[in-house]
């Protein structure tokens, strides 16, 4: 999608710091981390977001999934970490493009904000 920030990630136009990339997904540094390790991992695939996961498309979230596993233990993220998925105005949503964080490096609370 030509006016996607995340689009324009994976393919090059907007600089971004990577952590991995393969076929399906492109993983990066967020610009602004909420914990002392936190990347987001992106589908290629444009998906609008949580909401727009249909069971066509949803071999690449399963993938996401396995792709944070492998670099959790990469970086020594032995203590755990949080993924994190937000949808619309309501879920804190800022970028329409599907996007799991990576949050890790301290203890996090629960219930979020
Ligand atoms: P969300 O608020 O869940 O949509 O998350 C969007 C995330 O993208 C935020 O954590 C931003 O800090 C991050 N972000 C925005 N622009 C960039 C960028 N150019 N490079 C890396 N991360 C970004
Ligand atoms: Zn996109």
């Amino acid at each position: 999608m030509s006016d996607c920030l995340f689009c324009k990630i994976i393919a090059g136009e907007v600089p971004s710091k990577k952590l991995y990339e393969d076929e399906l997904c492109y993983a990066f540094y967020d610009i602004d981390p909420q914990a002392p390790t936190h990347f987001l991992v992106v589908p290629k695939a444009h998906i609008p977001g949580p909401h727009a996961v249909t069971e066509e498309n949803a071999a690449a979230v399963g993938h996401i999934y396995a792709v944070i596993a492998k670099l959790a233990a990469e970086l020594g993220l032995e203590n755990g970490y949080r993924v994190v998925a937000n949808d619309g105005p309501d879920g804190g949503q800022t970028v329409g493009h599907l996007h799991f964080h990576v949050l890790a490096g301290r203890s996090l609370a629960w219930p979020p904000g």
